[in-house]
């Protein structure tokens, strides 16, 4: 069984690499903080290791530990949580250079590019399927935990609100709650909280935001001039492309960012009902969940905008 797999190869290791995808959402950061965690319970001394990790995200337990970069070269083991291909793994070298290497995840874009796989698409986020992983190795969930965890599950799920959130994912809450889990707290910090140059990007993609396709999609965006001017940080642009979904009638947002004041740009994909946005990703070398995907495109902002917009009202048109 898969498990008994990942458990022997901790087990035996004993330098460990624990990496998620690139520009890192709070699933990708509660999966490093809580798998670390999880394995210094079980007498490692695991490396978290995110090469630029989120202000917001510094509250969680074991944020301290995190290194940007590692001295070791070659590792025991390499685990990537949170992340569908080599390609968007932050600190891929570790993991390209590690003796044996554990993939754990949720994108049904996964290229099971680990020595062992542990993919569950329909998990709501990565950090529910450590639930799962660490109850079978019997390991207590208790506070700082729990608390990584949840981060993770907030965040995934927009605070409990998307689909694909499982009794279970109410059931562990409920357990953490009990244990003194601060929920609400860990809610406020996660989800609620914006940095003011998240702040100050929020007003810019709304003054920018278009409602097209009969209303049925926003599009807006921010350049790497907006972010220097906001003096934006890692992740400061998270949860940005929310807001265009929330409006009345619309079925998918898209908001475009900048990359490094280049002709590229990270797409970012929400839907509501009936568009699968991560098979439109696809098209252009991306992935992401049904609801939930991003890409990157070469071009001037008119020009990706045209592109996305093409295969968005193709697939509009062509919905069940
Ligand atoms: P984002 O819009 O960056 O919050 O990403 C939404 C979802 O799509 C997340 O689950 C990401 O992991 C995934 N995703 C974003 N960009 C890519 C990409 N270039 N390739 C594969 N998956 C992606
Ligand atoms: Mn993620
Ligand atoms: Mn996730």
């Amino acid at each position: 069984m898969t498990l008994d797999m990942i458990l022997e190869e901790i087990k035996k290791a004993n330098t460990i690499a624990v990496l998620a995808h690139e520009s890192p959402d709070g699933d990708a950061i509660g999966s490093v903080l809580a798998m670390s965690i999880a394995l210094e319970n079980m007498g490692k001394n695991p490396d978290r290791l995110i090469s630029e990790f989120p202000r917001k995200f510094k509250f969680l337990p074991g944020a301290e530990k995190v290194k940007a970069s590692s001295d070791i070269e070659k590792y025991d083991l390499a685990i990537a949580l949170d992340c569908s291909d080599l390609r968007r793994l932050d600190g891929k070298e570790y993991f390209e250079n590690a003796k044996k290497t554990i993939v754990i995840d949720h994108h049904g874009t996964n290229t099971m590019f680990g020595d062992i796989n542990f993919v569950n698409p329909v998990a709501p986020a990565c950090c529910e399927i450590l639930v799962g992983i660490f109850t079978y190795f019997e390991l207590d969930i208790h506070q700082d935990l729990g608390t990584c965890i949840l981060a993770g599950i907030i965040t995934d799920t927009g605070g409990f609100k998307y689909q694909g959130v499982t009794p279970e994912t109410f059931e562990f809450t409920a357990e953490l709650l009990r244990k003194g889990v601060k929920v609400s707290e860990i809610y406020e910090q996660a989800l609620e909280t914006r940095t003011r140059s998240n702040f100050e990007l929020l007003k810019r993609i709304l003054s920018r935001m278009e409602i097209l396709e009969d209303g049925k999609v926003t599009f807006t965006y921010i350049t790497s001039q907006d972010e220097e001017e906001v003096n934006a940080e890692a992740g400061d642009h998270e949860g940005l492309v929310e807001v265009g979904r929330g409006v009345e009638g619309v079925e998918v947002s898209i908001f475009i960012r900048q990359i490094d004041k280049e002709l590229k740009y990270k797409v970012s994909m929400r839907s509501t009902n009936d568009v699968n946005v991560s098979d439109i990703c696809y098209l252009f070398g991306g992935g992401g969940h049904p609801r939930a995907a991003g890409c990157l495109i070469q071009g001037t902002i008119e020009q990706v905008k045209e592109k996305i917009l093409k295969e968005v009202h193709n697939a509009l048109e062509h919905r069940k």
